[in-house]
């Protein structure tokens, strides 16, 4: 594959593209916006005015068919192509490092008809999350996946990134929402997936475009499987000494069957900063949110807070939960600090079994806080093996130049400490190309070499997203 940058798509190569010219965008200014993303280092170089890649052109097409008339264009003439949903991505993964075609998935947002019986729904890859929800919303049922970013990312995006929404111990990953999928593969065929509810006939294929970032296919519709708005809603929090005693109360409330819809262990720096009693005293704060019928979700809150009481936890009440709640869409913390010119900002997060997360915890910490000024991390995902692990790091520096130094540095820290702890260095926010240093090292040889292989036989001509994921 050639790793030529291509900045311009010859006038005959793009009149063998035989699509409506209506879906081909050349503004230069609608190119650079569409060859951005929402991380840091591309939101500094946008700052300083030194893109970090440009697309030739953009294009932004309605229909399946369109799509599978640029990838086999593409794949015909040797042209990179980079899928974007919403660009609300974190870690440069779809960023168009060798130039070519981005293709803006945005207005591929039909919404299909809800069924209800069979809680499902059938949807472009393009629509918004939010915007999907508040659709169907009447209906009384919801899509169930509520990232940080729910007003900024597409249903395609969310699954491309195998993306993880905060009441994800309920309801599960976004991986776990898709039911069926239409895909463009990079040669221009069209795949679509048929195992709902549920299918014992090979490989599950859908499960091959979760977390493929771009770089297998296009996916360009899907079957969601949907979940039912709750009837009551209970929140509650806990305040515990030592993470220790925070972890097992919540490894034995999932032992008990118990499953809270929202689960957060804040440490004690990221507890104050977020709650404004935490300031005066020490400790770790969970939040709990509770979903379903009444009955259930207060029996289950009783459980969890026996729970909690008998690990050393003191109940703190609704409280610190409702609070988060109603401040779980922010991301000031980020937008603040790389807003300033010398300003860096980044969230971490890896995943480690339950016996693993205190030493992993300490050991990020360590790692961090010697590259940032700033470091403080939570709890945000629970499993019945384990948890993910949400670092913030953050710090003023002199200028960008500094500022990104930093961050290059504290990305090798955090992303060692973990990998060096045993953990799996990415929960949700993948691997684009911030963490494409250490994927060899994080799936292991095997794997990646699995990967290449597939990535190989579904692209000959390596046009999908190249230069990504280690790839
Ligand atoms: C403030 C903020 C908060 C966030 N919070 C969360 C969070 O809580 N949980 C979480 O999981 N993530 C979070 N993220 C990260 C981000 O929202 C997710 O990565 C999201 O899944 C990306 O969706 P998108 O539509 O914006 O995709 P984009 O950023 O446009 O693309 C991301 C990647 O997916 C590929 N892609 C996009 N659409 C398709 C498609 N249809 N077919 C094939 N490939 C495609 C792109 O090529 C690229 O590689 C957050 C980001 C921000 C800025």
């Amino acid at each position: 594959m050639s790793h030529d940058v291509i900045t311009h798509i010859p006038d005959e190569v793009l009149a063998d593209l035989s699509v409506d010219p209506a879906i081909l965008v050349s503004d230069p200014t609608e190119i650079r916006a569409m060859s951005a993303d929402s991380s840091m280092r591309s939101k500094k170089a946008e700052a300083n005015d030194r893109p970090l890649a440009t697309a030739a052109i953009v294009v932004r097409p309605v229909t399946t068919e369109q799509v599978s008339r640029v990838l086999a264009w593409a794949t015909k003439h040797g042209v990179p192509v980079t899928p974007r949903g919403l660009g609300s991505g974190t870690v440069g993964a779809g960023l168009p490092i060798r130039g070519g075609v981005v293709l803006d998935l945005a207005e591929m947002d039909e919404i299909g008809e809800v069924d209800v019986t069979n809680r499902m729904v059938t949807v472009g890859a393009g629509v918004r999350l939010s915007d999907l929800d508040e659709a169907i919303a009447e209906t009384g049922l919801s899509v169930g996946h509520y990232p940080q970013s729910f007003s900024l990312a597409s249903v395609g995006g969310s699954i491309a990134m195998r993306g993880s929404g905060t009441f994800s111990s309920l309801h599960g990953n976004m991986d776990d929402r898709v039911g069926d999928l239409e895909v463009v593969l990079p040669t221009g065929e069209i795949v679509t997936t048929h195992s709902m509810p549920r299918a014992s006939l090979g490989p599950d294929l859908k499960q091959l475009f979760a977390g493929s970032e771009g770089m297998l296919g296009v996916i360009t519709k899907v079957t969601l499987r949907l979940v039912p708005l709750p009837v009551a809603r209970r929140f509650n929090s806990v305040r515990y000494e030592t993470f220790e005693q925070a972890l097992e109360a919540m490894r034995l409330t999932l032992v008990a069957g118990v499953r809270p819809a929202v689960v957060r262990i804040y440490d004690p720096v990221e507890a104050s900063a977020k709650h404004a009693q935490f300031a005066e005293q020490e400790g770790w704060l969970t939040i709990l949110v509770f979903d379903g019928d009444a009955d259930l979700v207060a029996t289950q809150e009783e459980i969890a807070l026996r729970l909690a009481a008998e690990h050393g936890g003191t109940v703190l009440g609704p409280e610190p939960a409702v609070h988060w709640e109603q401040r779980r869409f922010n991301w000031s913390w980020f937008t603040d600090a790389v807003g300033h010119e010398g300003g860096a900002a980044e969230a971490i997060e890896v995943s480690a079994t339950w016996s693993e997360l205190p030493a992993l915890y300490e050991r990020m910490k360590a790692a961090g806080g010697t590259v940032m000024p700033e470091f403080m991390a939570h709890v945000s995902h629970v499993y019945d093996q384990g948890a993910a692990l949400y670092a913030i790091v953050r710090g003023q520096f002199a200028d960008d130049a500094e500022a990104l130094t930093h961050y290059d540095a504290v990305w090798e820290a955090v992303v060692t400490a973990a990998l060096d702890s045993g953990a799996v260095m990415g929960h949700h926010h993948g691997v684009g190309l911030e963490r494409a240093p250490w994927m060899e090292r994080g799936i292991g040889a095997g794997s990646m070499n699995l990967l290449r292989s597939l990535s190989k036989a579904l692209d000959p001509a390596g046009i999908m997203n190249p230069g990504k994921a280690g790839l």
